[in-house]
């Protein structure tokens, strides 16, 4: 998948929501969607994503493989592989000049809008991803499946395609904010505590 195709699916997502906005009920059907998409954004890209995937909360083995590989594609914010690479690389380098997004060295817009530049991954990090074909398969058919998905989402209703997009956009700006935040504000305030621990998560990455 190459970097531009994240960022295309990214505006594409911007933009239906804009126009979802626009359209929508604002009182009834934005207060059910918003709930919606809050919670899809939840579970595929923190408890799923962050945690099952790059942490290995969850089992790949078997069928597992494909689920693992493909569910994050309702986040549209990059392949499982590709998340989990660009992670436990920051976490191996975090705050240094080999991390892949850190605020201090590359800048908080460049951070937040995932233009980061092209980084050296250790050697062997996600060599447990690589024993399962599904993440690579998934990782290079990116493009066409989040294309096809927000077809049928499509297909479907433009309500559900606008909750697709929602939860993209959440998605996106909720990893700018900790991505950050998380390494900027050292002061650990309640609402950035409230939102994530990030700070401990990095001294303890067990603890997600
Ligand atoms: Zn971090
Ligand atoms: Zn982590």
């Amino acid at each position: 998948m190459k970097h531009a195709t994240q960022i295309k699916i990214g505006v594409a997502a911007h933009h239906v929501t804009l126009i979802a906005l626009l359209l929508f009920d604002l009182v009834d059907a934005w207060a059910v969607n918003v709930v919606l998409a809050c919670a899809l954004m939840h579970v595929v890209q923190a408890e799923y994503l962050h945690r099952g995937v790059s942490h290995r909360w969850i089992r790949f083995d078997g069928w597992r493989q494909y689920v693992a590989a493909y569910v994050p594609h309702l986040l549209c914010s990059g392949s499982a592989f590709a998340f989990t690479l660009a992670h436990r690389t920051h976490h191996v380098y975090s705050d240094t000049e080999r991390d892949p997004h850190s605020p201090r060295h590359i800048g908080v817009a460049r951070v937040w809008l995932t233009l980061w530049p092209v980084f050296a991954a250790p050697t062997g990090i996600v060599r447990d991803l690589m024993r399962h074909p599904a993440f690579l398969q998934a990782h290079n058919y990116y493009a066409v499946s989040c294309a096809a998905l927000y077809v049928l989402a499509a297909a479907v209703s433009f309500e559900v395609l606008a909750v697709l997009s929602l939860t993209c956009v959440l998605g996106f700006h909720r990893a700018g904010l900790y991505n950050t935040a998380g390494h900027l504000v050292t002061s650990d305030p309640w609402w950035l505590r409230w939102l994530t621990r990030h700070q401990r998560h990095h001294e303890n990455p067990a603890k997600v």
